[in-house]
């Protein structure tokens, strides 16, 4: 990223890290975190709670961690780990020496288990999936509590020491916070903190355990631990908000930080969800992750995107709480403006028509000298030969047409970019009526410019 890209556009997070660093809240730092799941390759989505994670950091002199959220080990593995370092990378940040894993607090996130099972604030339970399912109650009903929500803190220690040592099958049993099967909000219904996972080699703890920690149980305390002051997260988080202070407020963690959510990206005719885009990988839909019809970072770099276009995609569609939309215009726009500034020119033909020069010397080959780009001489100039036969675009002649056609017709006169005027004499058609051919004359006097007086 070129250190003088201004700095990102105001939005409603960027104001309350403001306010709270006017306020000196969080002795004034900034700390922020991207948490990818390794379950697939990051998307265009991403992109928006990239720029926006990393960017707030660079913009507050803060800091901004990679933390793989890696709690859910069936479906993530090292390839996604790699790849999303470099999709993110690629974007233009730089996490320093800050790359964490959700597994490197495993141990941690144990501890304050048992902290929540000392005060009588997390449970053994178990009841079956189905059952748990059936107490919770739902939107206009109360749950019901489970029959294991009174056990001692003894027998909970026990179990859940058991839980751990793998004595215990896939689904027998889980560890509960223990809050109210009466809250309104289901997150808060007695939610599972950890579950039993056998079999599965994690991929950066191998066998160590087979008790893996939730998200909702993993996310807050890792923010905690990394001393994150603003965590920034997608709406539909919004609804666990109340489980995410419930946890730091019950265990001794001090740094408590603030959960501020935003609405996701939705870009027009894309399917944005790891899990659909794996179907479509798996299923050989596309040739892979990376494949141009992807819409995942590394598609989008194959198709020719550069990282700015995309950084300035980002900055443009904002930052809100209201769901939206976004036309693929957009995107389009911001690569063709970059390249616009940025990209050498070339000359293609997409629909040849053959234009034979018949007062050109047979056999010569000239080298024009043309200019790279029309607006920045910096990108300098190259040889373009030219001889007497070149092609110009099918759209680009008629034989009879109105005066408001600027281009070739039949007797008239044209200017031949960066080289001669020349004049269509003749038309050549084949068998159909098709035209296959003109024959022009061209006027050596003009290369590059008109002569005084002639306008062409
Ligand atoms: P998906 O549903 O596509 O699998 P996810 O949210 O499960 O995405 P994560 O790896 O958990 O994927 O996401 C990492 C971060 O990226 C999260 O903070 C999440 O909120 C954010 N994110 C994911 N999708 C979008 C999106 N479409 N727009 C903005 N942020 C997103
Ligand atoms: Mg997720």
């Amino acid at each position: 990223m070129s250190a003088n890209e201004p700095a990102g556009a105001s939005n409603f997070v960027r104001h309350i890290i403001e306010a709270d660093l006017k306020a000196n809240k969080n002795n004034g730092k900034v700390a922020t975190r991207f948490p990818p799941e390794p379950n697939g390759y990051l998307h265009i989505g991403h992109a928006k709670s990239i720029c926006l994670n990393f960017g707030i950091a660079r913009d507050y002199k803060g800091k901004c961690n990679l933390r793989f959220d890696d709690t859910n080990p069936h479906k993530e593995n090292v390839e996604y780990v790699e790849a999303i370092k470099q999709d993110v990378r690629w974007l233009g940040y730089d996490w320093g020496e800050r790359l964490f894993y959700a597994s490197d607090y495993f141990e941690q996130l144990y501890e304050f288990a048992i902290e929540l099972i000392n005060m009588g604030k997390a449970y053994v339970c178990d009841l079956t999936a189905d059952q748990v399912r059936e107490y919770r109650g739902t939107l206009t009903e109360p749950g019901k509590e489970s029959p294991y929500r009174d056990r001692s803190i003894e027998e909970n220690l026990q179990l859940f020491e058991r839980m751990r040592n793998g004595e215990f099958e896939d689904g027998a049993r889980v560890l509960r916070a223990r809050i109210d099967m009466t809250a309104p909000n289901i997150n808060l219904r007695d939610p599972a903190l950890y579950r039993i996972r056998h079999g599965v080699i994690h991929h950066q703890t191998g066998e160590e355990w087979c008790i893996y920690p939730m998200y909702d149980f993993t996310h807050p305390l890792s923010d905690a631990l990394e001393g994150i002051t603003h965590s920034i997260c997608t709406l539909e988080f919004e609804d666990h908000r109340p489980l995410y202070d419930w946890v730091l407020d019950n265990v001794s963690v001090t740094c408590h930080p603030q959960q501020i959510e935003f609405s996701r990206l939705n870009l027009e005719y894309t399917v944005m969800s790891k899990r659909k885009l794996t179907e479509l990988v798996d299923a050989g839909c596309v040739e892979g992750w990376d494949d141009p019809r992807m819409p995942t970072i590394a598609g989008i770099r194959r198709r020719g995107y550069t990282p700015a276009s995309v950084r300035d995609f980002c900055s443009r569609i904002g930052v809100s709480k209201s769901e939206s939309t976004v036309e693929m215009g957009v995107l389009e726009n911001c690569i063709r403006e970059d390249l616009n500034a940025s990209a050498p020119r070339r000359l293609a033909v997409l629909h040849p028509l053959k234009v034979v020069l018949t007062n050109y010397p047979q056999g010569r080959v000239e080298h024009l000298e043309v200019s790279n780009h029309p607006q920045d001489d910096s990108l300098g100039t190259r040889a373009l030969p030219f001889s007497g036969e070149v092609y110009i675009d099918k759209s680009d002649f008629r034989e009879q047409a109105p005066n408001k056609f600027k281009r070739l017709v039949s007797g008239g006169e044209v200017r031949l970019r960066n080289a001669y005027v020349i004049r269509c004499d003749e038309v050549i058609k084949d068998a159909h009526g098709e035209i296959i051919e003109l024959h022009c004359t061209y006027d050596p006097a003009t290369l590059g410019a008109n002569p005084e007086g002639r306008k062409v």
